[in-house]
């Protein structure tokens, strides 16, 4: 997929109605090199923001896995390919992955593979939609999201929440005030700047003294793991750098939004 190759109006990118905060994480793991979950009911744009993301790694090559696969299958794909450190793997519907699979892509995610895979909140699709109603009960709900191991869902580095467009987002579309094209020169030249301090610092860059002790308030009162701290430095480094590649320091703020992609527990 590469996004010069393919006219503006065709990118998924640009066909994303609203979902601003989710535009923006895949601009933060673009520079990150994060792996995410899309999580959203059915019309959220969930595949069409995991697309969007691949559009802004034109240098990856996608490899899109269905629910259908056996992980031996998958496995050999791979193994066809080689190199693993270039591939960006585009996933639908994780829990309905195959438990094997599952725990291979946990194996995949701890050798670097980049991983885009989304989820929805319940079998049926819709708990948490504005227009239809879910006819999933609690315990069905519980079991669906215990499929996914929580080994995996802590080694995404990010969560991203994406919703259905509201009247006004069509609306602002359909009317030419949000064309949706304009921007992703904009991004992709973000993380073109962003990308090689990023790349260049091998360390999380420093805390100021706020974001320190934001950091420790968040580590206390949401219990986050080692490897979720771990992926909120990764994850400020690559907003800091977004915002400026000038800056020493990274300010509370970069912090804040980092805090807000690894939360997995709702
Ligand atoms: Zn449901």
């Amino acid at each position: 997929m590469n996004a010069s190759a393919t006219l503006k109006s065709e990118l998924s990118f640009t066909r994303v109605i609203g979902n601003l905060s989710a535009k923006r994480a895949i601009e933060v793991a673009a520079v990150a090199a994060a792996s995410m979950i899309i999580k959203g009911p059915h019309g959220a744009q969930k595949g069409l923001i995991a697309n969007a993301y691949a559009e802004l790694y034109p240098s990856r090559l996608v490899v899109r896995i269905s629910v259908s696969d056996r992980p031996e299958e998958l496995r050999q794909r791979l193994a066809d390919h080689g190199d693993l450190s270039d591939i960006l793997l585009l996933i639908p519907n994780l829990p309905e992955l195959k438990r094997e699979t599952l725990v291979y892509l946990k194996e995949l995610l701890d050798q670097q593979v980049l991983i885009v895979a989304t989820v929805q909140h319940c079998p049926c699709g819709n708990l948490n939609s504005r227009v239809r109603g879910c006819s999933c009960d609690l315990e069905t709900v519980q079991r669906y999201r215990s499929r996914i191991p929580f080994g995996l869902l802590d080694a995404c580095s990010m969560l991203v929440e994406s919703d259905e467009p509201t009247c006004s987002d069509i609306m602002a579309r359909q009317n030419g005030f949000d064309s949706g094209d304009e921007r992703i020169d904009a991004v992709l030249a973000r993380v073109k700047k962003a990308s090689p301090a990023f790349i260049a610092r091998r360390e999380p860059i420093p805390l100021k003294m706020e974001a320190i002790d934001l950091l420790d308030t968040a580590v206390r009162c949401l219990s986050l793991s080692t490897v979720a701290v771990e992926n909120i430095r990764k994850l400020t480094t690559a907003i800091t750098y977004l915002e400026s590649t000038s800056y020493e320091l990274a300010p509370a703020h970069c912090v804040a939004e980092a805090i807000q992609y690894v939360m997995k527990n709702n």
